[in-house]
């Protein structure tokens, strides 16, 4: 028996994964049954939480991502001509106060590279095509694309293998939810006449549905438009003359398309799975949710799966920890963000396809003075920016201090220090106040949980334990080091 971990499905999730674990030090396989790399571009927007979490891999990855793609600091909402409601991300408290648009093909492909330079390199034209699990571990049985058969065993497995997900099946989990009753269509395309600069994006509204413009470049723009009610095929998507058409009617004025880079068309799909985790087998990704794409949350969220998940299996794989709180926590945490985030993606998507047009005059007539509403805008800002993602009701929390933050709540990296959770190791950080002191010699805190160097915090007082993934684990006031160490000796380390 190793204590390698088997990825199923090298998309962004399977990719990130393997990235997180790699580095934590876990040896990890990942396949895929595709024979080589999708070059679409897909999901557009990766949002400044996905980012501060992948900085903590290292080797400045998100730099690297940052540098080849484009900022958006701005969301336009707009009728007509007329602009109803202008959001700023710029006011979010982040090292990365903007929406990067990049392709998610070259996302992929910098992640892969990440990867490649930790020595891990996924294996294309190989499916999984069963599964078995015991007290010890996965068996799996993969399948090469010359026909051979392999088994293999490992420690745990994880389906990053995509909306259709076979893990998911095989685990016999239900994918509940609904498919929404309209056709959409996107497509990336050369224009020119965008009344707004690249760092800002357009949704219109419109009686016949929305139409949405991502600037992913100058002059290179992601569109998306609802078609309208479905009927039994997804419509095609239209010719660059008909999105053309569309945006004459439902766009500002003056939106000239040149050429068509890629166009598909979709239905709406809102399913979560029930359980993310069976034994030694989890799922992440789009294989335990899938939503609307607005909001551009599905790739962000199953990221954010992965990170959630590595630094847990990282510890209890190294033997760093014991206690089944760490891994019985990824289902509850990163389940009731995938509600959520399906919840708010199918909020604005309902709200941008009113039909009746009351309720659309009332919807333009109130929108300005709502989101003018500073609480209105920041809830906005934090839910798209995924900034306002936290798990409060986490089994993994501890005591909250009642004049700090609360335990399962994002920590905003400071800029200028190393990331929680950098490393090869995952660490909790020791976070004090000024009048908090360091942990007494005597105290002994387990050291290959908590990372040596404690920050000091001038502004605050009190003790901050701060998670791998940059979430608060609990809070006590000062001199209260005690909790802090029994808090660590209860996840299980010596
Ligand atoms: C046309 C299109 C447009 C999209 N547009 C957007 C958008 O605008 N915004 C947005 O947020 N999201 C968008 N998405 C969704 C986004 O692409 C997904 O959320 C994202 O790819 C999910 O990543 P993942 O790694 O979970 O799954 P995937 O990227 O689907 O990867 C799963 C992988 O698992 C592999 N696999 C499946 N079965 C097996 C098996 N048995 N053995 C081995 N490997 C297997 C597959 O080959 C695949 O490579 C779009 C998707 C598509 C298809």
């Amino acid at each position: 028996m190793t204590d390698s971990v088997l990825i199923v499905g090298a998309g962004p999730v399977g990719l990130a994964m393997a990235l997180e674990l790699a580095r934590y030090r876990v040896p990890v396989r990942i396949v895929d049954a595709m024979t080589e790399r999708s070059t679409t571009s897909r999901a557009v927007a990766i949002w400044p939480r996905t980012l501060e979490l992948l900085e903590r891999t290292g080797g400045g990855l998100s730099d690297e991502l940052v540098a080849r793609g484009n900022k958006v600091t701005v969301v336009n909402i707009l009728s007509g001509p007329t602009r109803l409601a202008r959001v700023e991300l710029g006011d979010v408290d982040t090292p990365y106060p903007f929406a990067l648009m990049l392709p998610q093909s070259v996302t992929e492909r910098i992640l892969l590279e990440h990867l490649e330079r930790r020595g891990v390199r996924p294996e294309l034209g190989v499916s999984l095509t069963g599964f078995a699990q015991d007290d010890e571990g996965v068996s799996a049985t993969l399948r090469h694309a010359d026909g051979r058969r392999e088994d293999t065993r490992h420690s745990a497995m994880v389906g990053c293998d995509g909306a259709h997900s076979p893990v998911r099946h095989h685990l016999g989990l239900s994918f509940e939810g609904d498919t929404l009753g309209s056709d959409w269509a996107q497509g990336d395309f050369h224009l020119s006449g965008m009344p707004f600069p690249v760092d800002e994006f357009a949704t219109c509204l419109h009686a016949d549905g929305p139409a949405v413009l991502f600037p992913l470049a100058p002059g290179r723009y992601r569109v998306i438009a609802g078609l309208g009610p479905s009927t039994d095929e997804v419509a095609p998507p239209p010719t660059l003359a008909g999105f053309q058409a569309l945006l004459d009617r439902r766009g500002p004025g003056g939106i000239v398309l040149h050429d068509t880079l890629w166009t598909t068309s979709f239905r709406i799909n809102e399913r979560q799975v029930e359980r993310y985790r069976v034994g030694r087998v989890f799922l992440a990704g789009d294989a335990a949710h899938v939503h609307s794409p607005a909001g551009g949350q599905g790739m962000n969220t199953g990221m954010q799966d992965a990170v959630n998940l590595a630094w847990k299996l990282a510890l209890v794989l190294r033997g760093l920890a014991t206690s089944p709180r760490l891994l019985d926590s990824y289902d509850p945490e990163r389940r009731a963000v995938g509600a959520e985030v399906i919840a708010l993606s199918g909020r604005l998507t309902r709200l941008a396809t009113l039909k009746n047009p009351i309720a659309r005059q009332i919807r333009n007539a109130v929108m300005p003075f709502v989101i003018g509403l500073a609480p209105v805008r920041g809830a906005i800002e934090g839910a798209l920016t995924e900034t306002t993602v936290h798990y409060p009701e986490s089994p993994l929390n501890g005591v909250s201090w009642e004049a700090g933050r609360r335990a399962g709540e994002r920590v905003p990296p400071v800029a200028g220090e190393t990331p929680y959770g950098a490393g090869d190791t995952p660490r909790f950080t020791l976070r004090v106040g000024a009048s908090a002191g360091t942990p007494p010699p005597a105290l002994r805190l387990p050291g290959d949980l908590v990372d040596p160097g404690v920050r000091p915090d001038p502004v605050a007082s009190g003790i901050e334990l701060i998670r791998p993934d940059g979430y608060l684990a609990m809070a006590v006031a000062d001199g209260e080091w005690d909790q802090v160490n029994s808090y660590l000796r209860r996840l299980g380390a010596g």
